[in-house]
């Protein structure tokens, strides 16, 4: 909070850092603070009407008042009113002045939820109201607000009327456009949010669907997709280096694969190839369910970037997909006399080095490599393209840092984990977005199997009879969140165990914290068929490509998330041949683990899974951005209010397009004063 606003609410530095907790740190903040619930202290409700779960504001004299000590100590006091019915209050927690509060024959009201007591109907713990010193009712329901220890209900209120006082309640959208939109103008909805009149009923309240309530949803969405339309634009205006290429070495490139591209691959690249020939940056999200052959257009967009005389780079997020892709690439590319490289922090420092040399003289064309390419002493000497591999998996705040290493370099992002159509529009307006939507030929559903861990031999035999017919097996090691040490041991253990079971073959073990060129040799083993079963961490979740492999265990998989089941169980059924997942879990299961191997059991379009576990778990969950700081939405619930949404995705475009500056800069200041942070989305 500035020193003018303190000011200005009167409050301490104390209060402040209190506030600053709550991201309350303007006189907006608060005003766009919205409450949890209201208290209705407007009307008193008469003790015949009352009503189980209501809460209500009654009104009696106190006709007895007694101290229990059993079951456990506690107050019990009970209220008449004019009709003759009862209530009673009742308080575990017996404050000093409890008793003197509600001394027998005092007349007071009380303010809580109606719940069916032992005796009849009662009130636990509710708020006194002291009839003698004052008996005047509200006027306007009373707002709860979220709040912190240390800051009661009565300051917070105080502090909000005060910067309620303090702002002009002005419109950012002119009454036009509010009367064609149906929605009620600004200042009568601020004042509704914190002070709602009675006629407002607690469920429309509950549910936030009252006029105001949309407004105020409204007005978020059409700050947010303002905010990446303007980003959006910003990046069109922005110049770079078309890559034009006549499309002779893509051609050269496809005709070396053992399939052609599907349709719909085909369709992706184009749309890739078309935004490469702009003179402005691409930023292109290529959305495909697992295994549906999203490395092969990344090569191929790739390829395209470097007929046009440029450098492209490939990022993953683990390193055993970036040396997987490496392996791939290496053979494409080196058929074609592209030097490539690869860069990675577990190389060696000299190795580094003479990459990082190459790579600043140009001799590397083509680079594939892990986080590390991020790096500012990575310099490129025309670097065209960057493609980084399953976006979702790197932070959110990664996407722009490789604007630092070109000319605005043109990027594409690629994804596995299908975002659902709301989220797209919500959180990704600022990307185009290609999606491959069609599998390639010869693909068998896997079928997914739910195996409670303590059967777990019969889990083993199967393992033996799916490799007796020559095909090859994953297991999966449980997800120890807690520690990586306790991770490490479990794998090693589950290794050894199984080496045990399984004599007759040969196992083998991969894990985040072996070497490079180790996970490269295991991996390269398992790839070439000298290694049957495959014992893993999770590692192995994104990405790993291995057509012979035909089973996947997954121990504790009640522990996983939704697209970490949904991205294991891709890594089989890539072959032909019938392909089983079996997800082993232990009892007892809690409702979300039940939930998502209920998900994962009945579903294998990755986008239907992505869409119920947007469900269970909120936007902010699952885009990873609870840690990343960004903003969402206060009011709005995308899946819920996608009308809304809508319109204030057709609004934006029109109101950028028209260029009213007025309305973009005043909503903005508003809603997003700290406007950049939404660019990094
Ligand atoms: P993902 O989209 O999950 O990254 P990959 O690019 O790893 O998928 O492709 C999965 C497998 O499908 C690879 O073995 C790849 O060679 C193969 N593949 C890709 N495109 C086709 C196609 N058009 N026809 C047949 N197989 C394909
Ligand atoms: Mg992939």
């Amino acid at each position: 909070m500035n020193p003018t606003d303190s000011k200005i609410l009167k409050i301490s530095a104390t209060t402040a850092e209190k506030l600053a907790k709550l991201h309350l740190n303007s006189l907006w903040d608060l005003i766009l603070h919205a409450p949890l619930r209201y208290e209705d202290e407007t009307h008193i409700t008469p003790l015949a009407d009352l009503r189980v779960g209501e809460s209500c504001l009654v009104e009696g004299k106190i006709i007895h008042q007694e101290m229990q000590f059993r079951p456990r100590r506690q107050l019990i006091a009970r209220i008449e009113d004019a009709s003759g019915h009862c209530l009673f209050l009742r308080y575990v927690n017996v404050y000093p002045n409890l008793h003197a509060q509600l001394a027998t024959g005092k007349t007071v009201r009380a303010l809580g939820q109606i719940r069916q007591g032992y005796f009849g109907f009662e009130m636990v713990h509710p708020k006194i109201i002291n009839v003698e010193k004052s008996n005047e009712l509200k006027e306007t329901l009373t707002p709860v607000y979220p709040t912190v220890a240390g800051l009661n209900q009565t300051t917070l209120r105080r502090i909000i009327a005060k910067a309620l006082e303090n702002v002009e309640l002005n419109d950012t959208l002119p009454e036009h456009l509010l009367q064609k939109l149906n929605l009620p103008n600004f200042n009568h909805t601020i004042k509704l949010l914190h002070a709602p009149t009675p006629e407002c009923s607690a469920v429309d309240l509950n549910n936030k669907n009252l006029p105001f309530f949309r407004r105020l949803k409204f007005d978020e969405l059409f700050a947010q997709q303002l905010s990446m339309q303007l980003a959006r634009s910003e990046r069109e205006q922005q110049m770079a280096t078309p890559l034009k290429n006549t499309g002779e070495w893509v051609k050269k490139l496809l005709s070396q694969l053992s399939f052609s591209l599907t349709n719909a691959q085909k369709k992706c690249l184009d749309e890739i190839q078309a935004d490469l020939a702009k003179p402005h940056p691409m930023h292109r999200l290529l959305q495909g369910d697992v295994g549906s052959g999203k490395t092969i257009v990344a090569a191929a967009a790739a390829l395209s970037a470097i007929e046009a005389g440029f450098q492209a780079a490939l990022t993953a997020p683990t390193e055993i997909l970036a040396e997987q892709h490496f392996s791939k690439f290496a053979t494409w590319f080196n058929a074609l006399n592209i030097p490539i490289a690869f860069l990675s922090g577990s190389l060696k420092k000299k190795e580094k080095q003479q990459v990082k040399e190459d790579l600043q003289s140009g001799k590397v064309r083509f680079v594939i490599g892990t986080h590390a390419l991020f790096q500012d002493d990575v310099v490129f000497d025309n670097l065209g393209l960057v493609i980084v591999d399953e976006q979702h998996r790197f932070g959110v705040g990664q996407r722009l840092s490789f604007k630092n290493k070109g000319n605005n370099v043109h990027q594409l992002m690629m994804s596995a984990t299908p975002i659902p159509r709301t989220l797209a529009m919500g959180f990704f307006a600022d990307l185009d977005v290609s999606v491959i939507d069609e599998m390639p030929p010869g693909r068998t559903p896997v079928t997914t199997k739910l195996i409670n861990s303590i059967r777990r031999d019969e889990v083993e035999r199967f393992v033996r009879k799916t490799i007796a017919t020559g095909r090859q097996a994953y297991w999966v090691c449980p997800l120890i969140e807690e520690s990586e040490t306790l991770q490490l041991k479990t794998a090693t253990e589950t290794f050894e165990r199984l080496s045990q079971t399984f004599q007759e073959l040969k196992v083998g073990l991969i894990h985040g914290r072996m070497k490079a060129a180790e996970k490269n040799e295991v991996m390269q083993q398992f790839v070439s068929g000298s290694l049957n079963l495959l014992v893993a961490t999770t590692v192995i979740e994104v990405g790993v490509d291995v057509p012979n492999a035909a089973l996947m265990v997954i121990e504790h998989a009640e522990r996983m998330g939704l697209s970490q089941l949904h991205q294991l169980r891709g890594r089989v059924g890539r072959g032909g041949g019938d392909s089983v997942c079996v997800l082993m879990f232990a009892e007892p299961l809690s409702d979300t683990g039940r939930e998502r191997l209920r998900i994962i059991y009945q579903n294998t379009d990755g986008f239907e899974i992505a869409r119920q576990d947007l469900q269970l778990r909120g936007p902010g969950e699952f885009l990873g951005a609870k840690q990343s700081g960004i903003p969402l939405l206060r009011f709005a619930d995308i899946e819920r209010d996608i009308d809304l949404l809508e319109t204030a995705n057709r609004l934006a475009t029109q109101i950028i397009q028209n260029n009213q500056q007025d309305i973009i800069t005043k909503h903005l200041n508003r809603w997003l004063p700290n406007r950049e942070v939404y660019l990094g989305v």
